[in-house]
C-alpha cells in the first residue's frame, strides 16, 4: 500500500517544521517539500520532492509500495544524466541502469529510487559536455575523466541518508553492484540489511560491458575500442556476464 493521505500530510507537516544539524561534512538538510502519486510504465510508484539548504537542485525519491516506515526497503540511488536518461545517449549506460532499476523495483513488493540531481558527477551539465567535447577531440578517458571532475561520493551518501531518513525508512537493502558503496551510507546511520545486485538486460548498447576490459585506470572499451566515460557511481552487471566479469568490474 502506498503513502495514504494523512501520512503524506503528516509528512508535509513535519517537514515543514523539520530543522536539523545536517548529514555529512556539508551539513546537508532536505525536506519533503511535496508528495504526488505517480504510476508509470514500471509500475505504481508515488514521487517525494525534496528542498535542501545548500543548492536549487530539488531531488526526488520514487517509492513503490509500502516503503515508508518499512524495514528491509530495496534502494537504488541514480544520480541525474539528462544525456543518458531522457536522450538515450549511448555514451553512457546511465538509462539501462535506470531503466533496469526501475523495472526491478516496480516488481517487487516496495522499493525506493533515489534520483539525485547531481548531472556530471556533481560538477554540473556544462562541464560534463566539456569533457565529451574533449573526448571528441581526441582526448583519452582519463583526461576527460579529470575534466569531468571526481564524483562527490560523500556529498552524495548525505544527501541519500538523509532523504531515506525523512521517508521514515527503518532498514534498507541497497542496490549495487560495488559492496564497498555499502561503507558511505552505513556511516551516515542507514542500517543496511542486504546487498541486492543490479542486472540489466543485454541489448547492442550496452554490449560493451558484456566485452568489457577493465583497466588500471578504471575505464572501460567496447568492442571497438571507444572508451566510455562513467557516470553512475557503480558498474551495472550484464545478464549473460561471466561471474568472473562480474567481479572485474566491481572491483576497479
Ligand atoms: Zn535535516
Ligand atoms: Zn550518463
Amino acid at each position: 500500500m502506498a503513502l495514504t493521505h494523512l501520512q503524506i500530510k503528516e509528512l508535509l507537516d513535519e517537514n515543514r517544521y523539520h530543522k536539523c544539524d545536517g548529514f555529512g561534512e556539508d551539513k546537508v538538510c532536505v525536506k519533503i517539500a511535496s508528495i504526488a502519486d505517480l504510476p508509470s510504465r514500471f509500475g505504481k510508484f508515488q514521487v517525494v520532492a525534496f528542498w535542501n539548504n545548500r543548492d536549487g537542485k530539488e531531488h526526488a525519491a520514487f517509492v513503490h509500495g509500502d516503503a515508508c516506515f518499512a524495514e528491509n526497503v530495496p534502494v537504488r540511488l541514480h544520480s541525474e544524466c539528462l544525456t543518458g536518461d531522457a536522450i538515450g545517449s549511448l555514451r553512457c549506460d546511465c538509462r539501462d541502469q535506470l531503466e533496469a532499476a526501475l523495472g526491478a523495483l516496480g516488481k517487487m513488493e516496495n522499493g525506493i529510487l533515489l534520483y539525485l540531481r547531481q548531472e556530471g558527477r556533481g560538477i554540473g551539465f556544462i562541464n560534463k559536455i566539456r569533457a565529451y567535447g574533449l573526448q571528441d577531440h581526441g582526448y583519452d578517458t582519463v583526461e576527460a575523466n579529470i575534466a569531468l571532475g571526481f564524483r562527490d561520493d560523500e556529498r552524495d551518501y548525505a544527501v541519500a541518508a538523509h532523504m531515506l531518513q525523512s521517508l521514515k525508512v527503518k532498514s534498507i537493502r541497497l542496490m549495487t553492484n560495488n559492496p564497498r558503496k555499502l561503507a558511505g551510507l552505513t556511516a551516515l546511520g542507514i542500517k543496511i540489511t542486504d546487498r541486492i545486485s543490479l542486472i540489466i538486460p543485454p541489448n547492442p548498447y550496452n554490449e560493451f560491458y558484456l566485452h568489457t576490459k577493465a583497466t588500471k585506470s578504471g575505464h572501460l572499451l567496447d568492442t571497438e575500442g571507444k572508451e566510455h566515460l562513467l557516470e553512475q557511481t557503480d558498474r551495472p552487471v550484464v545478464a549473460g556476464m561471466s561471474n568472473e566479469q562480474a567481479v572485474e568490474i566491481q572491483e576497479v
